[in-house]
């Protein structure tokens, strides 16, 4: 295994935390390459967490009995934890269920609050993932808002100079991904912030915060939204963070118990931040396993798991250039980061992920990865008869160049096999 990040005892200790990484598959070992779908899942987290289930499981906040305040304990930790991972402040934390929780949540905040109206645009990339389209483009019909878009060019790149071309239109929002699921495109967010100075300022990170350490206050983001099933936590756990100034102007997405202060037959007033957002009962055990995933990744090292990914990112890249029977889509430059989307001239999607699967237990991702818009952008500069969706390759930590190597064994043995 070649890295210059991991030792191969650093290695080792990886695989065995990743038991589905030692299984076999069809026969082989196993080659997971659809992270940006979903990580595989640690077991020291996981036995963390059926530590926390069996032991000291309670509903929170609620009653004052010992294992409802260690489970208050470790949820409120789990805050801290998310918070110091973003450098926020734990008030400006709330957990939702993922990221499209988090968008829906804040273009119905935002309607609800009087923030946007019938003269205001929102500005969006063409490269968004359908959580950041449909909510926005869905509600739009109702409530007369307009939504915008920045060009991709047709390799699905969004160029700087195609940001700077939307600068006249002064969006109320502008909601971005960080890094494209597609394209694996790692977007200019300080520009984007630089340009649209006065617009609130949404990112979402669900491909980007597994990957990259993010700092709210240094980008300035307004809203940042996550998942934590893209970064080995469980699912149906994520995180809204945003500015505490906003969070205490806008109107909650979700009503009902815990959220608020004073209720009577006639009216409601809110609790305080983050509360205000966390209507019901949460999912306590997803929010603290959350939290023991950060200290892993923390644990591991934020700084390396970056370096490897990059590494991987770059030898995927050159590997899959090289095929001249593949089309590749996205920058060809340092900002294409983590994962490769494709086609095999000739092969449609499903045909070149099943076959990866059954002959190289290589796990890949065909489709049209919710992004639909995005692959008409895409047919109109295919050099091929594009089948509206494609195959994508994603690396984490825990893959090594080695995999990639296998995935370019499996594109070759496909090619001859149709030929
Ligand atoms: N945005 C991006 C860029 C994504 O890749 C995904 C997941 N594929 C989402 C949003 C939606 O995430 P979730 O399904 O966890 O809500």
């Amino acid at each position: 295994m070649h890295s210059t990040v991991w030792s191969y005892e650093d290695f080792c200790r990886i695989l065995d935390d990743f038991p589905s990484l030692k299984r076999e598959v069809n026969g082989k070992r196993l080659v997971y390459l659809d992270n940006a779908a979903s990580t595989l899942k640690s077991k020291s987290v996981i036995e963390k967490m059926t530590d926390f289930y069996l032991n000291h499981y309670s509903n929170i906040h609620r009653a004052v009995h010992t294992l409802a305040s260690e489970a208050t304990v470790a949820y409120e930790e789990a805050r801290e934890k998310v918070a110091k991972f973003l450098n926020a402040r734990p008030e400006e934390v709330v957990f939702t269920s993922g990221t499209t929780m988090g968008i829906n949540f804040l273009v119905n905040s935002f309607i609800r609050s009087g923030i946007l109206n019938q003269e205001d645009t929102v500005l969006l990339s063409q490269v968004e993932h359908h959580a950041n389209l449909v909510p926005w483009v869905r509600l739009s019909k109702f409530h007369g808002f307009r939504v915008e878009y920045i060009k991709a060019d047709e390799k699905g790149v969004i160029t700087n100079e195609a940001i700077l071309e939307t600068k006249n239109l002064n969006p109320k929002v502008i909601s971005i991904t960080g890094q494209s699921n597609v394209t694996g495109q790692e977007m200019p967010l300080q520009l984007l912030r630089e340009t649209f100075k006065s617009s609130i300022f949404i990112v979402d990170g669900a491909q980007l915060v597994p990957h990259k350490k993010i700092d709210v206050k240094k980008l300035d983001v307004d809203f940042l939204v996550f998942s934590g099933h893209k970064m080995l936590a469980p699912t149906g756990i994520g995180v809204l963070y945003g500015k505490k100034e906003l969070l205490e102007k806008i109107e909650p997405f979700l009503y009902g118990g815990e959220m608020i202060d004073k209720v009577t037959f006639e009216d409601v007033s809110f609790n305080v931040l983050p509360y205000k957002f966390e209507a019901g009962t949460q999912h306590i055990a997803g929010a603290v396993g959350l939290g023991y995933t950060i200290d892993y990744l923390e644990k591991i090292g934020f700084e390396k798991i970056e370096k490897h990914i990059e590494e991987l990112s770059g030898y995927l890249l050159e590997k899959m250039a090289n095929l001249d029977f593949v089309e590749i889509y996205g920058p060809f430059d340092s900002s294409h980061k983590s994962l490769v989307s494709f086609n095999v001239k000739g092969v449609h999607p499903h045909d070149v992920s099943h076959i990866l699967d059954e002959n190289f237990a290589v796990a890949t991702r065909s489709g049209h990865h919710c992004a639909q818009p995005l692959m008409s952008v895409l047919a109109r500069g295919s050099k091929i008869d594009f089948p509206n969706s494609t195959v994508r390759a994603s690396v984490y930590f825990y893959n090594t160049k080695e995999d990639i190597d296998i995935l370019i064994e499996g594109l070759k043995y496909i090619k001859r096999w149709f030929e």
